[in-house]
């Protein structure tokens, strides 16, 4: 029976693999074909089945292939081995001969029909040889030896209990010995001392099953640790005890790389664990400096509001009392406790001012200001002080005047009032002095230094390093003596931190103070340097002409307290105790500006803005009423919707302007007027002819009352045909004089009294519309009479 050859592949890759089932298959060679990772696995193979041929692959190690090819052979295995070469110099034809029947073949001859011609020539010589694995004459004790002689491998012999009988020239160098040294000793005498045991192990192996692999650890003469992997087995031969051919490969160097990359590993994995716990640990750290800030800021905040509140009303109250009839004694009692509050509003100020930039929240503005204006506003601020102790002031300033920098100016003075008012405080006698001077200068900034000297007590050398500290006074006299916290120096030492500046002191005992601190600002660019003097605001007429607002706030006493300083600006005031009956006003109400409390029983400000802004498309100005002075707070209040926000405490003056500006817009489009009525639309109209102007204004002025008289008449009398036919007519006449308010309303009145709805708030309607109409009639008489005198 014709069998086919039967191809135990070696070493191959699958692409290799598929070359050679294609080439085997081009050339019709039919075949079976096992393959076999490498050569320990074709070891398995050969263990357990017959193959006719071997294909081996060098890849890289050609001392590995003639190993195991010698192992095969001295293992009395005599099949034909197909060796592949990765290039063609790489065997010597003398060694392949001795462990024959081997031929060699350049790898890329895989892919042509060389590869089926060598594998059949190879079984065929190798049959006609007759060369059975059973046939040990033929491989002759010569041979034996030179194959000995020229492995590269460690091969010996050895007895069954470890004496070496013979062993290669190779195997003694891997030991560090040469071969006589060797001979007739015993293995065992070369391993290394812990492994005894192992060795014994290693003999009874072999006693019970006539083969052992594993790894063997010898030291060389040179104390050197070796790792010999083996693959011994026993030989048994008529005539002679059996001995054990002991082959091996030295993996010394591959071991100690895999033990360094072993422990390496370990480490890096070490690491990796240290790194990962101190990520976690500095994660929850983050976490909880994060909390602390938050609790910290909140914290914060609702001292600033819980002290600023009742404070804005004390001080607010006071002011107001003091224009009322009070006797002397009322006086007296008035402006204590209007002092007592300025004071304490100040130190709450100055807590809360170390407090914020303790907690990183203090932000330093960048704007335009004239230090000339602000210094000299400052001073003056002063000056009664100043005179109170009978002290001098000079001010001696450097500089070329109107000189504008970009930078914090609240800061700035915040700085210089703090030591402006210790060198009052401290000094009874002599004077201060503030001076200007621009330190340095370059195309982008200017370095401004500032010095305030007196003629006061001095601070002992001792306490020039501590009075910059939080709650520090030079003596402890101090607080008795001035009054005071010791915060003051400590407010101004960070401030200056925060704007890059730097502060210095000098003192002598009895004779004076005098510290010099230093901003370097940005410079404005030339042509840009208008400033809005703050000293020279124009004084305006503090008056809204019975503006509607609706107030939203439930503290009783600020209720009082914004409703008299509204009624003050001629505001007419409704009220809301919180967010829900804000909504409900303004459902039936139409408000001209609305102020609004933050914090709030039952709805507070945010969400009320919300509900009015989103729900009920609502765009009246919506200012917010903060005691916080956050930069968080204010955003909020933008987010939710409103216009813009006043911080507690705050003047009539402060209300008038927040008020103003954000009216401004609607009721008077020329900026700086608070005006009812605008003619540009008149003027753009009448393209200059001012005859024409002046007609229009005479018909509004005579017509408009008439209309008015009417509406009202129709009101009393419900006829709600006669209301909605007046109001259409007065809608085409109101935008001559720019009255788009009175527009929106007479628009509402005539549709709702079309659909014959809302009827009871006619009348409020109408009153409104009148007394808009009527300011607006005043207005335009000035206007007349203007044209008149021209
Ligand atoms: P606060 O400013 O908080 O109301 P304070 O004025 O006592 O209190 P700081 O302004 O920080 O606190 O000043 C700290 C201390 O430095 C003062 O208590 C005082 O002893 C000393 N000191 C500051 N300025 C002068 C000065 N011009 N002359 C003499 N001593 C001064
Ligand atoms: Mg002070």
């Amino acid at each position: 029976m014709h069998s086919y050859p039967k191809l135990l592949i070696v070493n191959f890759n699958k692409a290799d693999r598929t070359i050679i089932k294609k080439s085997l298959a081009d050339a019709n060679l039919t075949h079976t074909s096992q393959p076999a990772a490498d050569e320990l696995d074709a070891h398995e193979f050969l263990q357990k089945k017959t193959f006719s041929c071997i294909l081996l692959n060098e890849n890289g190690s050609a001392q590995k292939a003639l190993d195991f090819i010698l192992q095969l052979r001295t293992e009395r295995n005599n099949i034909p081995v197909l060796l592949i070469a990765d290039a063609e110099h790489n065997f010597n034809s003398d060694t392949t001969k001795l462990l024959a029947p081997v031929q060699v073949m350049v790898k890329q001859k895989l892919k042509n029909s060389e590869l089926s011609n060598a594998i059949q020539q190879l079984i065929a010589s190798h049959q006609t040889e007759n060369f059975t694995t059973k046939d040990n004459a033929k491989i002759s004790e010569h041979r034996y030896k030179v194959l000995f002689e020229n492995a590269h491998g460690f091969i010996c012999t050895h007895s069954m209990t470890g004496e070496i009988l013979s062993i290669n020239r190779a195997a003694a160098k891997i030991l560090g010995y040469k071969v006589s040294e060797l001979l007739g000793h015993n293995l065992r005498e070369f391993l290394i001392e812990d492994k005894q045991n192992i060795f014994d192990d290693y003999l009874h192996e072999l006693k019970t099953h006539h083969k052992a692999t594993g790894i063997m650890q010898f030291m060389s003469k040179d104390s050197e640790k070796r790792y010999l992997v083996y693959r011994n087995v026993v030989h048994f031969e008529p005539a002679t005890k059996p001995y054990v051919i002991a082959s091996s490969q030295d993996i010394t160097d591959i071991f100690l790389i895999e033990k360094q990359l072993e422990s390496a590993n370990r480490i890096s994995e070490l690491n990796i664990n240290r790194l990962h716990k101190t990520l976690l640990e500095l994660d929850k750290a983050k976490k909880i400096a994060e909390e602390s800030v938050r609790i910290k800021q909140e914290f914060l905040a609702n001292m600033s509001h819980e002290i600023r509140t009742p404070m804005n009303a004390i001080i607010g109250f006071a002011s107001l009392l003091e224009k009322s009839l009070l006797n002397n004694e009322q006086t007296d009692y008035l402006s204590a406790i209007k002092i007592s509050g300025e004071n304490l509003l100040v130190i709450i100020n100055d807590i809360l001012d170390f407090s914020k930039i303790d907690a990183g929240m203090m932000s330093i503005e960048k704007t335009q200001f004239d230090i000339d204006v602000h210094i000299s506003k400052i001073i003056n601020q002063f000056e009664p002080k100043i005179r109170e102790k009978n002290l001098l002031l000079k001010h001696n300033f450097n500089f070329k005047r109107n000189l504008n920098v970009i930078g914090d100016p609240v800061r700035l003075l915040q700085v210089l009032s703090n030591l402006i008012s210790n060198a009052i405080k401290f000094t009874e006698k002599g004077g201060i002095t503030v001076s200007v001077n621009v330190k340095n200068e370059t195309a982008e900034r200017i370095w401004i230094e500032l010095i305030v000297s007196d003629t006061g007590i001095g601070i002992p050398a001792d306490k020039v390093e501590t009075v910059f500290e939080s709650f520090t006074q030079a003596s402890p006299e101090t607080t008795r003596k001035y009054g005071g916290t010791g915060l003051g120096l400590a407010i101004v030492k960070k401030l200056l931190e925060l704007q890059n500046g730097f502060i210095a002191l000098k003192s002598h005992m009895n004779v004076g103070t005098t510290f010099t601190f230093t901003i370097p600002y940005e410079k404005v660019e030339y042509g840009n340097n208008e400033t809005q003097h703050p000293l020279e605001i124009k004084s305006e007429v503090e008056n809204f002409f019975g503006l509607k607002v609706l107030l939203v706030e439930d503290n009783l006493l600020n209720q009082k307290l914004v409703t008299k300083l509204l009624e003050d600006l001629n505001c007419r005031v409704d009220i809301a105790n919180n967010g829900l009956e804000a909504i409900e006003k303004v459902k039936t109400h139409h408000y001209e500006i609305i102020i609004m409390d933050i914090q709030m029983p039952e709805m507070d400000g945010l969400q009320a803005t919300r509900i009015m802004r989103n729900q009920l498309g609502i765009i009246t100005p919506i200012i917010a009423l903060t005691a916080h002075t956050f930069k968080e707070e204010e955003d909020k209040c933008i987010e939710a919707g409103m216009n813009d926000f006043l911080s507690k405490p705050f003047t009539r003056g402060d209300l008038f302007r927040i008020i103003r500006a954000n009216i401004d817009s609607k009721l008077a489009p020329n900026a700086n007027s608070t005006k009812l009525t605008d003619l540009t639309f008149l003027n753009e109209l009448a393209d200059g002819n001012k005859e024409f102007i002046k007609k229009m204004l005479e018909i509004y002025v005579k017509q408009t009352p008439e209309n008015i008289g009417s509406l009202e008449t129709f009101a009393a009398d419900n006829n709600y045909d006669g209301i909605s036919s007046v109001a259409h007519k007065m809608r085409s006449s109101v935008p001559y004089v720019g009255l788009a308010e009175v527009e929106k309303l007479l628009e509402k009145l005539e549709f709702e009294a079309k659909q014959r709805i809302n009827v009871n708030n006619y009348a409020h309607l109408v009153s409104e519309i009148k007394r808009m109409c009527e300011i607006s009639i005043t207005e335009v008489n000035e206007h007349l009479k203007g044209f008149a005198e021209a």
